[in-house]
């Protein structure tokens, strides 16, 4: 095939941002950061590795995701907790703030909720910014590690990817069998995933520069289910889906916020869902 005459022109055409998230209604992060400083510690449930565990998180607490024992990835899911049809939305997350999030960026939820569910408060890994394979922490790229891709792949059937984990995790959170907990689980926040594209644009990923005592603080925007699991990839410096990666817990503690004025919790989208009818 050869190029069309016009074909370097057509590529020197200048790209312009889908969304620029300076237009989103910014977050009082020094009002989540003065409740940081007066929140109490709650509770603390281990994802044991290769395992998942569940938490509910008020509005207005925060979420602590901690790295412990040693280099791990958690594959995080977050349900509205009296409404498990409004979820985390990865795609739209990605959209508005990048392949990978940090400090700032928020948690958004599907539609037609469309609202963000949690923001990201602090980040201990946020001095890693990109290496220079063009990898970065905490990806909203990847969806799970699952038995169905794997079978796919030609593997045998592992019952412990994260896929299955999150299922047994909200089975277990809700008292939902496997079978009807598992069409609510959804793409993921890669907590301390280390992942890029390559110069073909393949998906990468890389061992997490993760350490133990390193975090990830969420503030629940919404009152929250949120189910985490130890994916067994472990740091995913090689392989998931398998027994074959040393894998570490992670804690997910819940604390209950400081003074917060008079924040309240956002409201769902407003759209009339008309949608031109
Ligand atoms: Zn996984």
């Amino acid at each position: 095939m050869t190029d069309p005459e016009d074909a370097a022109a057509r590529r020197e055409i200048a790209p312009v941002l889908v969304y620029d998230a300076s237009d989103l209604p910014q977050p009082d992060m020094e009002l989540y950061r003065s409740a940081w400083i007066g929140a109490t510690h709650r509770r603390t449930v281990t994802a044991p590795p290769r395992d998942a565990a569940s938490v509910r998180v008020p509005a207005g607490s925060f979420l602590k995701i901690v790295s412990v024992d040693g280099p791990q990835v958690g594959d995080l899911n977050l349900f509205a907790d009296d409404n498990l049809d409004e979820r985390f939305f990865s795609g739209k997350t990605r959209a508005l703030h990048g392949t990978h999030v940090t400090e700032g960026d928020r948690l958004w939820s599907c539609l037609p909720y469309l609202r963000p569910m949690a923001t990201i408060v602090e980040d201990t890994l946020r001095w890693y910014g990109t290496d220079h394979y063009g990898g970065r922490v905490h990806d909203v790229i990847g969806t799970r590690c699952d038995p169905y891709t794997g079978r796919l792949l030609g593997g045998d059937d592992y019952h412990h990817c994260c896929h299955s984990n999150l299922t047994r995790g909200l089975a277990d959170a809700t008292g939902l069998s496997p079978t009807e907990a598992e069409p609510h689980v959804h793409d993921v926040l890669n907590v301390f995933m280390c992942t890029g594209f390559d110069a073909a644009g393949r998906y990468f990923m890389k061992a997490s520069p993760v350490r133990p005592g390193d975090h990830l603080l969420l503030f629940a925007e919404i009152d929250l289910l949120a189910v985490l699991s130890a994916c067994p990839g472990g740091d995913c410096a090689s392989g998931h889906s398998s027994d074959a990666a040393q894998c570490h817990p992670i804690d997910l503690e819940v604390w209950e916020g400081g003074d917060l004025g008079d924040w309240t919790p956002p409201e769902v989208s407003s759209y009339d869902r008309s949608h031109g009818r």
